[in-house]
C-alpha cells in the first residue's frame, strides 16, 4: 500500500503515519526526519541543509527529491510506504508522480489532514515547549505555515483529481482521527 499523508505541521501527520507503518508493517518515510538525522550525524547533508530547517524554508528539491528516490528504492518499500513531509510544492508531487510511474507504481490514498491555522500553531507552540525543536519558535513557526499555504496547499486540487483524495478533520483526537483514517483504508489496495 503506497500512501502519503498531506496536511499542515501541527495536524497529527507523523503520528497518525506511524500507526500506519506499525499496523500495516510498512515503512513510515518522512523527509524531516530525515534531514534531522543527517543533522545530528553531522554528515555533509546535514550541514547543508541545517540552516534551511532553522529558518522553516525548504530544502531545494533537487536534494529532496534524490532523497526520497533512493529511501523508496530500499528494499524495506517494495510492498508500500507511508510517505509524511514529502511532497511539499508541485515540482516535488509532478517528481514523485514520475518516480513511482518509472517502477510501475502509484499512490493508492492521500490522506489530507485538513487543521485550522489557529489550531496548528497551538499544537506546534506546545510541541515546542515538549521537544525543543529549533525550528519550533514563533517566527519560524509562522514561516512554515506560511510555506504550507503558498507551496504546498496546491498540491491538494494536484490529488484530488485522482480521485483518491482522503480528506480527514485534523482537529478532533488521535484516537478519533484514527478510527476515521483506518475505516478509509479498509477500501484501499
Ligand atoms: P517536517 O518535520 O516535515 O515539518 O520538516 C521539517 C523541515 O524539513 C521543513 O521545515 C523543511 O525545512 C524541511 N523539509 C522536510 N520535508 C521537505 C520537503 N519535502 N521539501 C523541502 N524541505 C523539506
Amino acid at each position: 500500500m503506497n500512501l502519503l499523508v498531506l496536511g499542515p505541521q501541527g495536524a497529527g501527520k507523523g503520528t497518525q503515519a506511524k500507526r500506519i507503518s506499525s499496523e500495516y508493517g510498512i515503512p513510515h518515510v518522512s523527509t524531516g526526519d530525515m534531514f534531522r538525522a543527517a543533522i545530528a550525524a553531522d554528515t555533509e547533508l546535514g550541514r547543508e541543509v541545517e540552516p534551511i530547517l532553522a529558518a522553516g524554508e525548504l530544502v531545494p528539491d533537487e536534494l529532496t527529491v534524490a532523497l526520497i528516490g533512493e529511501r523508496l528504492a530500499e528494499a524495506d518499500a517494495v510492498d508500500g510506504f507511508v510517505l509524511d513531509g514529502f511532497p511539499r510544492n508541485l515540482a516535488q508531487a509532478e517528481a514523485l508522480d514520475a518516480m513511482l510511474g518509472d517502477i510501475g507504481r502509484r499512490l493508492d490514498a492521500i490522506l489530507f489532514f485538513d487543521l485550522p491555522d489557529g489550531v496548528a500553531t497551538e499544537r506546534m507552540l506546545r510541541r515546542a515547549a515538549e521537544e525543543s525543536r529549533p525550528d519550533d519558535t514563533p517566527e519560524v513557526i509562522a514561516r512554515r505555515l506560511e510555506i504550507y499555504h503558498q507551496e504546498t496547499e496546491p498540491i491538494v486540487e494536484h490529488y484530488r483529481v485522482t480521485g483518491k483524495l482522503v480528506p480527514l478533520h485534523a482537529g478532533r483526537s488521535i484516537a478519533e482521527v484514527w478510527a476515521e483514517l483506518s475505516e478509509s483504508l479498509q477500501g484501499v489496495a
